[in-house]
C-alpha cells in the first residue's frame, strides 16, 4: 500500500523513532511547529478517526497513553501539552493514516497552536 507512515513503521523511510512497541510507533514530526511535536501512529493502517472500527478502540486509548508516556519522559507533562487528530479533509488531515499530535515545550494557547 502507498502510505507514508506505512513506509516509516517498515523502516522503508527514515523517521526519528523515538518509542515502539507491538502496536504504536512514534517519531518526531518532519515539519514542527512546537519545539515538541511528536506523531503517534498505530502500526495498523486505519486511514482515519472516521474510519477506525468498534475493535479499534483499545489501539486508539493507546496512541493517547502512548504520548502519555513519551510527554512524561521529556518532562513536559506539567507545564501541560496539546493532544490533536485531524480527521478528513475538512479536519486539515493530509497523511491517511491516523496520527495523534504530541505539541508542547511552549504555551500553546500564546502560540494559537
Ligand atoms: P496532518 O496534517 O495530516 O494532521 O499531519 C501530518 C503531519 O505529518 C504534518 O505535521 C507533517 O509535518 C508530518 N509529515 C509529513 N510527512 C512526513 C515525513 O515524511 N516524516 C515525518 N516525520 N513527518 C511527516
Ligand atoms: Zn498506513
Amino acid at each position: 500500500m502507498d502510505c507514508l507512515f506505512c513506509k516509516i513503521i517498515k523502516k522503508e523511510i527514515p523517521a526519528e523513532i523515538i518509542f515502539e512497541n507491538k502496536d504504536v510507533i512514534a517519531f518526531n514530526d518532519i515539519n514542527p511547529i512546537a519545539p515538541v511535536h511528536v506523531l503517534v501512529i498505530p502500526k495498523k493502517h486505519i486511514a482515519s478517526v472516521a474510519s477506525a472500527a468498534q475493535e479499534d478502540t483499545l489501539l486508539m486509548g493507546e496512541l493517547i497513553m502512548t504520548a502519555k508516556k513519551i510527554a512524561d519522559d521529556l518532562k513536559i507533562s506539567e507545564k501541560g501539552y496539546k493532544l490533536l487528530i485531524r480527521v478528513g479533509k475538512g479536519g486539515g488531515q493530509e497523511v491517511k493514516h491516523i496520527h495523534l499530535h504530541l505539541l508542547g515545550g511552549v504555551k500553546l494557547s500564546e502560540n494559537n497552536l
